[in-house]
């Protein structure tokens, strides 16, 4: 019997009658392709396609007949299939193991393939691990994973279904290809380390109108205009709204002060919408402060800085006053977006001085935003020895050290040695934060932004020195105010939601 080699890389080159590419003519150039660019083996269908690829290609090739009227089992049910598909000079056939209604007994299929044809390799095509337990017995050379998610009892498993590989590896030592759904060579990557022994590809190869469909719908929400965004940023003082084109160059602006009422804020936050909106607008992203759950667009924990803010589902509200689907996300996350995709930094720190303080990271060129909204938290760390209360219901927050407020209360328009004392203490207390943030991220650039920069660059150079001083590096020039303005966060917010908040 012939084998498969290990670790093999399968492409299935199947049409069937009313798809395009259905021909012999189409499906020989197709495996013809599969093998230049490097395949093992081929899947192939029909037998008058399996002997024409036979005479072009010199790789193994699996033949599979498809009967589309027979009610359950389908792939090679026949003793009839198996005749012409040996007669076509298949090295390998693969039969439908599901535990459908099928025209003849799986037992005695296996007997005849075996008996008649001990040359050619069987392979099981299976659903789920009941059907491997009941073709263990009778011997396949490799179960294939080909049905998952075909059957009405596998309809809900998961896909691509690694889950089945490792299932069916633990109870046999029949190697198992891993096929159906793959659609990246990583996902292929993948079934081979979750224990396949071989990896069988076909729609993300061999279906052209399936891959076009893909971009499509990826690309689909964008219309024959010119992709106009609005974005608002509901900050503990300002709520703002932009409005900007692809580039996030501001085409119209505004700002209200934020309400003290959640009820409020989200009324005022729909009329900015509305204004800025215009007819060709189908994007909108909002920025808040507090943990946003990204997937559903509610707001999860919030610090109190808006009454009544947790829990609120920004996104279905927007949705539905504007039937478009927001991106809703954390403001501080917005802005370092905003920041990125100006400055192309791939690995960054954003620190947002406002009412609190706010924490956007992007790592390796995306925003983290952990499990559930809470990463870039930053505001929340606890300064060893503080000991002021924080709104978070915490003692210690440096947030209560490093904010607006403190600098407003503290700094802001005052003079005097007790001022310059206030302002050493600020920027030692930033520079430590600077620190213990760079030992976690290793950032290549850290951005200062909020009010901050209000403070001049002389302040600056204060919290650059003390963190030369603090860390026992002679540079600091990666730390810089953000100039982005006031409008980042906004900004940010509505790049994102063109981008569908990846980057
Ligand atoms: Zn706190």
């Amino acid at each position: 019997m012939k084998t498969l080699k290990k670790n093999a890389f399968i492409v299935s080159c199947q049409a069937e009658e009313g798809e395009p590419l259905f021909g012999k003519e189409t499906m020989v150039k197709m495996s013809i392709a599969a093998q230049m660019g490097g395949a093992d083996a081929i899947r192939s269908l029909y037998p008058d396609v399996v002997k024409e690829v036979k005479n072009v290609v010199s790789i193994p090739i699996i033949g599979i007949t498809k009967n589309r009227n027979l009610k359950g089992a389908f792939i090679t049910t026949t003793k009839k299939d198996i005749d012409e598909l040996v007669q076509a000079k298949a090295d390998f056939i693969a039969l439908d193991c599901t535990r459908r209604e099928r025209p003849e007994p799986l037992p005695e299929l296996f007997n005849y393939l075996k008996s008649k044809y001990p040359n050619i390799g069987i392979i099981a095509d299976i659903a789920d691990i009941d059907d491997v337990k009941n073709i263990i017995p009778l011997k396949p050379d490799y179960i294939a994973t080909t049905l998952s998610g075909y059957t009405d009892y596998s309809i809900n498993r998961p896909c691509p279904d690694y889950e089945l590989i490792r299932e069916i590896i633990k109870i046999t030592d029949i190697p198992v290809i891993a096929e159906g759904n793959l659609s990246t060579p990583l996902e292929a990557r993948k079934a081979i380390l979750n224990g396949a022994y071989a990896v069988t590809v076909g729609t993300a190869i061999t279906r052209p109108q399936i891959i076009t469909q893909r971009f499509k719908e990826y690309l689909a929400d964008f219309q024959d205009d010119e992709l106009l965004a609005v974005g608002i940023d509901i900050g503990g003082t300002w709520t703002r709204g932009v409005l900007v084109d692809r580039f996030g160059i501001i085409k119209d602006s505004d700002k209200v002060r934020t309400a003290s009422t959640g009820k409020e804020v989200i009324s005022n936050m729909l009329s900015l919408i509305k204004k800025l909106k215009t007819e060709e607008t189908h994007f909108l992203g909002v920025a808040s402060g507090g943990r946003i759950d990204f997937k559903t667009g509610v707001v999860g924990f919030s610090t109190g800085l808006i009454p009544d803010w947790k829990g609120v589902g920004l996104a279905d509200i927007v949705e539905k006053e504007f039937n478009i689907r927001p991106i809703v996300d954390n403001d501080a996350n917005c802005a370092s977006y905003f920041q990125h995709f100006i400055t192309d930094e791939d690995n960054m720190l954003m620190i947002t001085v406002g009412t609190g303080i706010g924490g956007g990271i992007i790592n390796d060129g995306r925003i983290v935003r952990g499990a559930k909204g809470g990463g870039g938290e930053i505001g929340h760390i606890i300064y060893p020895g503080n000991t002021k209360e924080c709104s978070c219901g915490k003692v210690g927050c440096v947030e209560t050290i490093l904010s607006g407020r403190y600098l407003k209360e503290n700094i802001y328009g005052k003079e005097g040695k007790e001022v310059y004392k206030k302002i050493r203490e600020y920027s030692k207390v930033m520079a430590w934060f600077i620190d213990t943030l760079k030992a976690t991220l290793d950032f290549d650039k850290c951005y200062l932004g909020g009010v901050l920069p209000n403070y001049g660059d002389e302040f600056l150079e204060n919290i650059k020195n003390s963190f030369k001083q603090i860390s026992n590096e002679k540079n600091a020039d990666f730390i810089n105010y953000s100039d982005l303005g006031e409008f980042a966060g906004a900004r940010g917010a509505a790049l994102l939601s063109l981008h569908k908040g990846e980057i």
